[in-house]
């Protein structure tokens, strides 16, 4: 037979394209349109519905950028249309190249009933089916005009990104505002022939089931007549039925399709316009799940289903009745889809507790699995955490991103540095935006890589980010391929449904070990540097509020502040989302979670000023007491308690360096620093042992030219290194105000920096006060330590631990870690000695190494990221003036480090009282680390503590509680009972596998 595969295919391309779809409408009328724009910020629903529009036609420019107006389209039903399907069909200006990332809607009826979202793909309303004609047609829209950042030349710096910058230019134009004729019939060919179209074009020439479907197209375009679509619609679809009716091969790929809207909790809008987008978006799955039985949606983030419920009761009071029908699903169980890189260990911790916790209150739903489909990287502290929290599966597809190294399994156990293993899927679909396109469900099929001993996989479909979610074209599409030979199956199921299957088949899943490092996107762990000192310092003042807080309550009984605390910990939670914390939002964003950090600080500070006074007693008391929050003894005062401090052994000397320069002396460490400022000996007398790599000079900043091949914010491209400046030419180099130290001042570009160097009485530590007045652009800042050390691997804090890289990069996969993650702290050391640094509030760093020709030893050089300069989405990120503290450790043990990451975090909060204050859990091993005492979140006053094994062996120890107890219970992250360990009157001894996290709930 004579091959006509081509000419077939371009003639359904044209047909299709040319003549059926336009007859899915073959009649329309147009809609009288006004308008109403507010004119500021959004205003409640009830506002909008009343005001008085004016008119407004279609063609006309409408919408300020992140401007609101409220549209009223009425209009009748023609009565020549009695008995037929009629649709509103209200396109605002919508670019349908994007799904989302634009203009959006949401339609309301005269009373306030909200009808559904308007997306870019997805703009029609229906007005009934059958219509008996002369219907009045009203319909109020709120549409918010937000512009569009990331275009067609995409990471361009814009204005558009802060509403003070952006101006008042109208961004869209109204295209159409129709009454029209449903064609039912034609859209139902259209989706025969889409599916059958696509998954033509995935088949293998070679086979027969292709030749099938094109002779089966082939027949059905002769069934069209061109000129009278909608009179032959029937007939080609007739010829259709045979090829849509073959079932699947046994062997066939599962599919579990999860209906779901990635909605960014903020990135190119504010925090505000997600509230809205979150409203839109539920209001078109409840209105799609009504319309298709078989349909399953699923949303994360207890964060937007509490703002559904606070400000748009109109759409929760339909989202509720969807989730007891089983078919709107809370997914993940976090508080928000967050970073998984830089929150704390507590905060971690947090997101699943308040996550958790707000699906169990709400609907008495609890999540097995975690829903992180576009987090970047997964730490390797957070198996356990997953573990603790009850839960026990993870998804994401965000791995696929990698640009260097292919992950080796889509199904697999994901073993933390604990040992806890979770069973993790990776979608092979490798899309959280699946459309139900052949082509996407052909690759999810192929790209499978646990082919032969397992079968299932997911696919999250749907438009996110202000594309609306699932359409009721997807929802067609997957009942097509239901089970449609030569395809993969279809299923609408939820996440635990899609789990449950595929844990069953797969009796024994690879396992991957230590972090799941996103080879991109590196870069966040630097950008927006405020925005990240503000999420630590937040997670330290939060520490403090619920220790001392707890404290006084069980000490003098003072209030503990709950509410207060559930609210300020729920903030912070939310500004650890995956665009916010990393930096990757528009300015708006970062400008706002400045402003709320500060508020936060404020309210926490009040919380622990409070707290502290109530137990230190009379103001005027002759005791100058210390507050030790942290979890091992400083300054002579307990861990968790108050007394006062005892004087440090000694001083510092201060004294002119031979050659230039200032030699810094406090008996235990001896530091010079030369005529530049950089710290040329640190040299640790006990050990004998210097640090600084000879030749070579720590404290050194360094400047690199950083400019991405794409996504400015998230990225730096390793070929930044190539080109580096060392700042090296100083201003000044003088001794310091405070005794003990020196204070460098260098000017470079259009900054400048000045760097307070500082040897503490009795501290084996060099403290470094970094203060930058950045005003560079696309320059990448960091401060580097060239140490004499050899080392394999170095360790980094993560949650409830710390993970180990490799120093080398024999690999392609240890080469693509050329920038990574720490909490307070850094460490290397060779056997018996190391050095640590640790930090305030910087998370990026590289560790790199060198042999020395000279000597044959080994420098390795651990530098800290501090600052960047990317322009886009926020053309002015990171300007202005910045504070960091670090701190070099030589000698360290990883005790040190762990210690000395507490110290640099925690202010010593000093008060005159009356008493001392013992500490409500004592634990007699430093190795055993507590990161939070807080009264139980059940308010019955029982005291909480969390602490885990932090140096990564075994601990044996006693915890005392400091009050009388009548049991100890063990629990889980949401302080549910799992467990009743021994105890002995107020102690309760303690064995601690490596990095095992323990809560404990110490019952009054
Ligand atoms: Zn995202």
């Amino acid at each position: 037979m004579h091959d006509d595969r081509n000419l077939v295919e371009a003639r359904l391309k044209r047909v299709l394209d040319e003549r059926i779809r336009p007859a899915v409408y073959p009649e329309s009328v147009p809609l009288d349109v006004a308008v109403w724009h507010a004119p500021g910020e959004p205003v409640p629903v009830a506002e909008g519905l009343s005001a008085v529009p004016e008119p407004i036609a279609v063609g006309d420019g409408w919408g300020a950028p992140w401007g609101t107006s409220w549209f009223t389209v009425t209009g009748t039903v023609p009565a020549a249309w009695a008995g037929r399907t009629v649709e509103a069909i209200l396109d605002l200006g919508f670019d349908e190249n994007m799904p989302g990332f634009q203009c959006e809607g949401l339609v309301y009826r005269p009373d306030g009933t909200p009808v559904k979202g308007l997306n870019p793909r997805n703009q029609w309303v229906r007005v009934a089916a059958p219509v008996e004609g002369g219907e009045e047609v009203r319909l109020h829209i709120e549409a918010a005009s937000n512009p569009v950042i990331l275009g067609y030349h995409p990471f361009q710096p814009t204005k558009l990104g802060d509403k003070e910058t952006a101006g008042t230019e109208p961004q869209y134009r109204l295209a159409r505002m129709d009454l029209a004729v449903f064609d039912e019939t034609v859209w139902r060919l259209v989706m025969d022939l889409e599916v059958l179209g696509e998954l033509m074009r995935e088949l293998p020439v070679e086979g027969a089931r292709r030749w099938d479907i094109l002779r089966a197209v082939d027949r059905a375009l002769d069934a069209v007549d061109p000129q009278d679509v909608n009179g032959t619609a029937s007939a080609a679809r007739e010829r259709l039925a045979g090829v849509l009716a073959t079932p699947a091969e046994p062997s066939a790929h599962r599919i579990s399709a999860v209906g779901h809207a990635h909605i960014d909790s903020a990135w190119l809008w504010p925090l505000r316009e997600t509230v809205r987008k979150v409203a839109r978006t539920t209001s078109n799955m409840t209105a799609l799940l009504d319309d298709e039985p078989d349909f399953v949606f699923a949303m994360s983030q207890a964060q937007q289903w509490a703002w559904v419920k606070e400000h748009r009761p109109e759409v929760w009071s339909r989202v509720t009745r969807a989730v007891s029908a089983g078919r709107f699903v809370p997914a993940g169980g976090m508080w928000v889809e967050s970073d998984t890189n830089m929150p704390g260990s507590e905060a971690m911790a947090r997101q699943f507790v308040h996550g958790k916790r707000f699906f169990l209150d709400e609907f008495g739903i609890e999540n097995d699995e975690v829903w992180l489909p576009d987090t970047f990287g997964f730490a390797a502290g957070l198996p356990q955490v997953i573990k603790a929290a009850g839960s026990r599966w993870l998804l994401t597809q965000k791995i696929s991103w990698s640009r260097t190294n292919t992950f080796p399994h889509h199904t697999f156990l994901w073993e933390g540095i604990d040992g806890t293993r979770i069973f993790t899927h990776f979608p092979p679909v490798d899309t959280y935006n699946c459309s139900m396109k052949g082509s996407e469900i052909a690759h999810a099929a192929r790209n499978f890589k646990d082919k032969g001993v397992a079968r299932h996989s997911l696919a999250p479909t749907g438009w996110g980010d202000g594309g609306g979610g699932t359409t009721r074209e997807m929802v067609a599409k997957a009942a097509r391929m239901r089970d449609l030979e030569g395809s993969a199956t279809v299923t609408w199921e939820t996440p635990a449904a899609f789990f449950t299957k595929a844990e069953a088949e797969y009796s024994d899943p690879p396992v991957w070990v230590g972090e799941l490092y996103l080879e991109l996107h590196r870069a966040t762990l630097t950008s927006q540097a405020r925005t990240k000192q503000g999420n630590r310092r937040s997670e330290s003042l939060l520490r403090e509020a619920e220790l001392w807080a707890a404290t006084a309550a069980v000490r003098t009984g003072h209030p503990y502040p709950y509410e207060q605390l559930d609210r300020l910990w729920k903030t912070v939670l939310l500004h650890q989302f995956h665009d916010i914390l990393p930096g990757s939002s528009i300015a708006w964003v970062h400008r706002e979670a400045e402003r709320t950090y500060a508020v936060v600080a404020d309210e926490l500070g009040g919380i622990i000023d409070a707290a502290q006074r109530a137990l230190a007693g009379d103001p005027g008391g002759d005791l100058p007491l210390l507050f030790n929050s942290a979890p091992h003894t400083r300054e002579g005062v307990a861990a968790g308690g108050a007394s006062a401090p005892l004087a440090a052994g000694g001083g510092t000397g201060v004294r002119p360096r031979d050659g230039g320069g200032h030699l810094l002396d406090n008996g235990l460490l001896r530091v010079e620093i030369d005529g530049r400022g950089l710290v040329v000996s640190a040299y640790d007398l006990a050990a004998e042992r210097e640090a600084v790599a000879p030749g070579r000079a720590a404290n050194l900043l360094q400047i690199h030219p950083d400019f991405p091949n794409m996504w400015d914010a998230w990225d730096v491209d390793e070929f930044y290194r190539n080109t580096v400046t060392d700042l090296v030419d100083a201003d000044e180099v003088v001794p310091g105000e405070q005794p003990g130290s020196v204070r460098v001042t260098r000017s470079f570009g259009r900054s400048t920096v000045t760097q307070l160097l500082s040897l503490s009485p009795g501290a084996k530590r060099l403290d470094i006060l970094t203060e930058v007045d950045w005003h560079e652009s696309e320059r990448f800042l960091k401060l580097a330590f060239p140490l004499d050390l050899r080392a394999e691997r170095y360790a980094s804090e993560t949650q409830y631990g710390h993970v180990y890289r490799a120093t080398h990069t024999n690999t392609s996969w240890e080469t693509a870690k050329f920038e990574a993650c720490n909490h307070r702290f850094v460490h290397l050391e060779e056997p018996g000695w190391g050095v640590a640094l640790v930090n305030d509030s910087t998370y990026g760093h590289d560790v790199t190494r060198a042999v020395r020709a000279s000597d044959g030893g080994t420098t390795t050089t651990l530098r800290a990221s501090l600052l960047r300069a990317p322009r886009f989405p926020d053309p002015e990120t990171d300007q202005g003036v910045h504070r960091f503290r670090h701190a070099l450790v030589p000698g360290a043990t990883i005790g040190d480090a762990v210690r000395e990451g507490y110290v640099i975090n925690l202010p010593a909060r000093r008060m005159r009282g009356d008493a001392e204050v013992a500490p409500l859990v004592t634990i007699d091993d430093d190795a055993v680390v507590v990161t939070a005492v807080k009264l139980a979140d059940d308010g019955s006053g029982d005291v909480i503590v969390r602490f885990h094994e932090a140096h990564g062996g075994r601990a044996r120890a006693t915890l005392t509680a400091g009050f009388p107890i009548t049991g100890v219970v063990a629990t889980d992250l949401l302080e549910r009972p799992i467990a009743e360990p021994r105890r002995h009157g107020d102690t309760v001894p303690l064995t601690l596998r490596p990095f095992e996290l323990v809560t404990l709930r110490l019952k009054r």
